[in-house]
């Protein structure tokens, strides 16, 4: 399966030209970008010449998200919005997008207006055959809501080992059984078990082997991507170059990519 790893300008200590090398360098397949760092096809075309490529873009998030369950014409502002950025994305070849949709612990609760949005936002994706992946944050409920009521090859699940592990602390008892093939992507990163600390699988508290075997035996094709940040971490890595950080994580992919076949 592919190494891919994230890399967002709000976390970079160095120039993004220089970091993108090293990725390559250290061995990755390719990289998840935002979309608030596109800058149009000048940021696509950086990425495709250092020989990456990349697995998914995040859409846009902020809180304004939570309207989407609520009536008004703000939800459907941020439908138009959500739809917007992944008409361009699309335009700029990107074929795979994840999206948050909700942004607190306590956001509006579930409704049939977010579906009957969701499912404007879903056809639009399976007009241009782009993927869109919701992924778990602070509500497990409103993720089950939406992928129980929409049923599309175009819309899925990104599940996030972070997320699970410290805020929904339901890792074990994770509603597999209802996910299962409809897993797209993998947002893969450690932590405290407290809080989001996007740290390199190993050096939080998260049962890997476990994890990983899992995941894997729920879908076989997933690719082992990271959501990493060294900014402002050195109490989990000490002083790292750029260079050593990026080896790290590769390693870690290694030991994880070994867990798969354990029975
Ligand atoms: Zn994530």
């Amino acid at each position: 399966m592919k190494k891919i790893v994230s890399i967002s300008d709000i976390y970079l200590i160095s120039d993004r030209k220089d970091v993108l090398k090293i990725i390559r360098e250290q061995g990755f397949d390719g990289v998840f970008i935002y979309a608030s760092d596109v800058k149009g096809e000048s940021s696509i075309q950086e990425i495709y010449a250092n020989n990456l490529e990349i697995e998914m873009v995040h859409l846009s998030n902020g809180k304004e998200i939570n309207e989407i369950w609520k009536n008004g014409c703000e939800g459907d502002e941020v439908v138009q919005k959500i739809i917007g950025e992944i008409k361009k994305m699309n335009e700029l070849g990107l074929k795979k997008g994840v999206l948050h949709t909700t942004s607190s612990f306590f956001p509006p609760d579930v409704s049939k207006i977010a579906v009957d949005r969701m499912k404007r936002i879903v056809n639009v994706c399976e007009s241009m055959e782009f993927k869109l992946a919701i992924e778990n944050l602070k509500s497990q409920r409103h993720i089950d809501y939406l992928l129980q009521q929409i049923e599309s090859d175009m819309f899925g699940f990104c599940f996030d080992s972070g997320h699970a592990n410290a805020f929904t602390k339901n890792l074990e008892l994770f509603p597999w059984e209802l996910y299962g093939d409809r897993i797209m992507s993998l947002h893969l990163h450690d932590n405290n078990g407290e809080k989001d600390q996007h740290l390199i699988p190993g050096k939080g508290n998260i049962h890997w082997s476990w994890l990983i075997h899992k995941l894997f035996s729920l879908k076989a094709d997933l690719n082992l991507t990271l959501e990493v940040e060294y900014k402002g971490k050195e109490y989990a890595y000490g002083k790292v170059s750029d260079s050593d950080f990026y080896a790290m994580a590769y390693q870690s992919l290694l030991t994880l990519e070994k867990f798969i076949t354990i029975t």
